[in-house]
């Protein structure tokens, strides 16, 4: 479960911040340009589209200048070809008949004024000849339409007039008779109309001669200057006006293009804002959810966690309890035993007093039997008598052992030396030890050092442990008995070991049990008497568990006198 769990890690996924800032960095680069490029062709397209449809408007202008030019032309050539006009010029009358004429066509043909010049440049009839600016009697020789119409035929001029100070197209056609050119029909065309219409658009239009000076514009100031350059963002197409040498310029601002591309751009810009949006709140709802998985497999993980150390605790709490329970049933054990021994030490001292003194006294009667009977008696009756004797005399042992035993409260536990009371317990088991010549080793003893007993009975204890030693070494070639004294702060050590052949490992586990011996006189008592008194004293008395092979070791503790 736990390696389910870190395969899924989803720290695993995630790029480190300095990673993830400079990707960002790089995307946010990448946007810039491709909004930069998407612009750029916006930009271009829009332009074309621009530079498209200022085309078509510029030739449309151009041919409504020209459609004005051939109309007027035609009224020029038509008047030059008029009877009555070149019967004027002939006669070289200013005929007001001929002016009403010119005043018709002049009022038909929507020119600004038509006049008729002789051929010395004086006008003798004009449509105007009515007005205070009447063009008749005005002297036009000076006028380069006048003269080039005398020489070509027609001429076409852009001036100013000098009667009426306003700007127009003079066209001008010769009048001529059998013998010549006599006279000019002059057309004078003003523009203001046309010029207003451009000036209601926001495009400029600008009509110029071959020069390059501005005869027509929508902004009627621009006139008769040169052509203005045109500004850094606008567009301008240039078409030809095919009734003269003009050229018409049409320019419009570039502003709407970058406007259609600023629009073009800031779509996409606002697609790729959204799109990197849904993308960026997609990725944290995943990372949401990864972040609630992995506090949820965390949460899991605790509890499974929590559950074994509770459940670990729980049965090192029931083994601890076992073990008490365990504990509890062993001094149970132990206090029956020490109830039993207390019973039986009370009943043996009972017994052994009761006991004693028939026993001294069956004694007593046998032996007397014996000697009454001398050698001479009946061999049956001297052997039964001989039996009671050596009955008795076991019993007589016995019930010396037990009354040891009881003599329990004879004395207080002091402060003993160890000393002294190891001397005495080798003295009282001296003379086995000499007979089975058993070499003793024994370190010395501090004198001083004292342990809490009672006297008689410590020396009861050492001499129990030394008589079975000394009884294990029956047979053994080179027996020894080594007797040992380790003192620590609170308690002494006396170990007793012997090169006998140790202990039986079925006699040592009931070695503390009461009438458990493996000796054909023994009682079984000796060891238990003694670890009850070593108890007594606050002490223990234990032996080694058997090494096969080796002797047996016995080791009374003793609590050390302050
Ligand atoms: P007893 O000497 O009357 O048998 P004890 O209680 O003194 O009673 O000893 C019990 C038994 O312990 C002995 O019968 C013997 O089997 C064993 N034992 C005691 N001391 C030794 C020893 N030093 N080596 C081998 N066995 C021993």
């Amino acid at each position: 479960m736990p390696s389910d769990a870190d395969s899924h890690r989803p720290s695993s996924r995630r790029l480190p911040p300095r990673r993830r800032f400079v990707l960002r960095l790089g995307l946010c680069l990448a946007a810039l340009v491709l909004l930069g490029a998407v612009f750029a062709a916006a930009r271009g397209q829009a332009l074309v589209r621009l530079g498209a449809q200022t085309e078509a408007a510029a030739r449309i202008r151009a041919l409504a200048l020209d459609s004005i030019l051939a109309k007027q032309r035609a009224v020029a050539a038509i008047l030059a070809d008029d009877r009555e006009v070149i019967a004027a010029l002939g006669a070289r009358e200013t005929g007001a008949a001929v002016s009403r004429k010119l005043e018709r066509v002049q009022a038909e043909t929507q020119s600004t004024v038509i006049y008729l010049l002789d051929d010395q440049g004086r006008a003798i009839s004009a449509s105007n000849f009515d007005e205070p600016g009447s063009f008749v009697g005005q002297d036009y020789s000076f006028r380069d339409y006048f003269r080039a119409a005398m020489t070509s035929g027609t001429a076409l001029q852009f001036a100013l007039g000098t009667v009426s100070n306003r700007p127009g197209l003079y066209l001008s056609h010769d009048v001529r008779d059998g013998s010549g050119a006599i006279g000019v029909v002059v057309v004078k065309v003003e523009f203001d109309a046309v010029e207003a219409a451009w000036a209601a658009s926001r495009d400029r239009t600008r009509v110029t001669d071959m020069g390059g000076t501005v005869l027509l514009s929508s902004r009627p100031s621009e006139r008769f200057a040169p052509m203005p350059a045109s500004q850094g963002d606008h567009l301008s197409v240039a078409v030809p006006v095919e009734g003269a040498d003009w050229r018409l310029v049409q320019e419009v601002s570039g502003a709407p293009a970058l406007e259609t591309a600023a629009l073009t751009t800031g779509g996409v810009g606002l697609a790729l804002g959204l799109g990197a949006l849904g993308i960026g709140q997609a990725s944290r709802a995943r990372r949401r959810a990864e972040r609630r998985q992995a506090a949820e497999r965390q949460y899991r993980d605790d509890l499974e966690r929590a559950v074994a150390e509770r459940t670990e605790a729980l049965s090192a709490e029931m083994h601890e309890r076992r073990a008490a329970e365990r504990r509890l049933a062993e001094l149970q054990a132990d206090l029956v035993q020490a109830n039993k021994l207390a019973a039986l030490g009370q009943t043996a001292a009972g017994v052994a007093h009761e006991v004693n003194q028939p026993l001294a006294t069956i004694r007593v009667l046998a032996e007397t039997g014996l000697d009454v009977l001398g050698d001479e008696g009946d061999p049956e009756v001297s052997g039964n008598l001989a039996t009671i004797v050596r009955m008795t005399s076991r019993i007589a042992q016995i019930t010396t052992e037990l009354r040891n035993f009881a003599r329990k409260a004879t004395g207080e536990i002091t402060q003993v030396s160890l000393a002294e009371a190891v001397k005495a317990s080798l003295l009282l088991t001296e003379s086995r030890r000499r007979s089975g010549d058993i070499p003793l080793e024994l370190a010395p003893i501090d004198p001083g050092l004292r342990v809490m007993a009672e006297t008689v009975r410590l020396e009861q204890v050492l001499v129990n442990l030394l008589q079975n030693a000394e009884e294990a070494q029956g047979g053994q070639p080179r027996p020894w008995i080594r007797l040992g004294v380790e003192a620590g702060d609170d308690a002494v050590t006396v170990t007793l070991a012997d090169n006998g052949p140790g202990l039986d490992p079925a006699q040592a586990e009931r070695l503390f049990t009461p009438f458990a011996t493996t000796k054909p006189g023994g009682l079984g008592l000796g060891l238990v008497i003694a670890r009850e008194i070593a108890r007594e004293f606050g002490g223990d008395l234990r032996a080694d568990p058997p090494v096969p092979g080796q002797g047996a070791v016995f080791r009374l503790t003793l609590r050390r006198a302050p």
